[in-house]
C-alpha cells in the first residue's frame, strides 16, 4: 500500500452479482471451447459445447463462492482460513478443467499447494503429486533475496516471504506485496502498520485466481497424449513435472492492463473485492 493521494478506495464493498456472473459465463465459455477441442470421434459439436459450457459455468460459481471465503482471512485475522477458500476453489478450478478436457465434472480434481501440483483422478484412480513449471518460477521470483515465513508457509499451504527485494525494489512501491501464482511475498510496513491480514487475504485471492487458469492445459491434452506416446524422454518428465500454462496465461492476461493504474486492473479490483471488501470509485 503506498501513500495514495488519490482517489481513496471505498470501504465495505465485497463481491458483486457481476464478478459471479463473470466467473459462470467466462468458464462457461472456456469449459464449452475446450470441450469441443477435446472431441471425440462421432461426438456431436453442438452437445459437446453445452454440456462443457453447463458444466463450466457450475466450475465458476463454486470458484466465486472459493475467492469470496479469502475475505475471512481479513475479517478473522487468520491465516488458516486459505484452506477452506483454497479447497472450494480447487473443485471448481477442476470441474473447468474437466469441462474443458471433455470429461465428466468429477472425474479429475487437482490441488496446487506450495510449488507442487496434485491430482487424483477418479476414473482412473491415479494420485499424482508433481513439481508445476510455474510453481518453481513463482516461488523463485518472489523468494531470492527475501526472507522465508516457515511458520506462515507450512501453515498456508504456500511460500511466504519477507522482505523489500526483487520484486519490491524493482516495482518502483516498496510498501506493496506481491501474489504470484502460488507464492505471497510482503514488506515489512505491513505489520507495522497492521494492515498485515488484510492485505494478505488480497494475495491470496491473487493466488486462487492463478488456480482458475488451469482449464488451459486441458486445451493440449491431445497434443500432451501424442508426446507421452512419442517421446521417452518427455514421458519420463512428465511423470514429475507439471508443465503449467496457467501461469503463463494469467501472466498474459495481466499484463494486458498493465497500462492501468494497478487499482483499475481487473485481477486487482478483484482481489480487493474478494479479500479486502474495498472497491474503487471509477474513474473521471
Ligand atoms: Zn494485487
Amino acid at each position: 500500500m503506498s501513500a495514495q493521494l488519490f482517489p481513496e478506495p471505498i470501504p465495505g464493498q465485497g463481491p458483486t452479482a457481476g464478478m459471479f456472473f463473470s466467473n459462470v459465463g467466462v468458464n462457461g465459455l472456456v469449459g464449452g471451447l475446450g470441450a469441443v477441442i477435446n472431441k471425440k470421434p462421432g461426438q456431436q459439436g453442438g452437445k459437446v459445447f453445452f454440456k462443457g459450457f453447463a458444466q463450466g459455468c457450475l466450475g465458476g460459481a463454486i470458484q466465486f463462492g472459493g475467492k469470496s471465503l479469502t475475505y475471512q482471512i481479513n475479517r478473522q485475522e487468520n491465516l488458516a482460513w486459505i484452506w477452506p477458500a483454497r479447497l472450494v476453489n480447487a473443485a471448481g478450478s477442476s470441474i473447468t478443467v474437466n469441462a474443458a478436457s471433455n470429461r465428466n465434472f468429477w472425474e479429475s480434481w487437482q490441488l496446487n499447494l506450495w510449488f507442487l501440483r496434485m491430482d487424483y483422478d477418479l476414473t482412473n484412480r491415479k494420485f499424482r503429486t508433481r513439481v508445476s513449471t510455474t510453481g518453481i518460477y513463482a516461488t523463485l521470483y518472489v523468494g531470492l533475496g527475501n526472507t522465508l515465513k516457515l511458520g506462515p508457509t507450512l501453515a498456508t499451504g504456500t511460500f511466504i516471504f519477507e522482505g523489500n527485494q526483487g520484486w519490491a525494489s524493482s516495482g518502483g512501491d516498496r510498501y506493496r506485496g506481491i501474489g504470484y501464482a502460488t507464492a505471497i511475498g510482503y514488506p515489512p510496513e505491513w505489520e507495522q502498520e497492521g494492515t498485515y491480514y488484510e492485505w494478505m487475504a488480497h494475495e491470496f485471492a491473487h493466488i486462487l485466481q492463478y488456480d482458475n487458469f488451469s482449464f488451459i492445459n486441458s486445451y493440449f491434452d491431445k497434443a500432451n497424449t501424442r508426446w507421452i506416446e512419442n517421446s521417452k524422454g518427455y514421458r519420463g518428465f512428465s511423470k514429475y513435472v507439471y508443465f503449467d500454462l496457467g501461469g503463463p496465461l494469467f501472466y498474459l492476461t495481466y499484463l494486458a492492463e498493465s497500462n492501468q493504474p494497478w487499482e483499475y486492473r481487473t485481477f486487482e479490483r478483484g482481489a480487493d473485492r474478494y479479500g479486502r471488501h474495498v472497491a474503487w470509485p471509477k474513474r473521471n
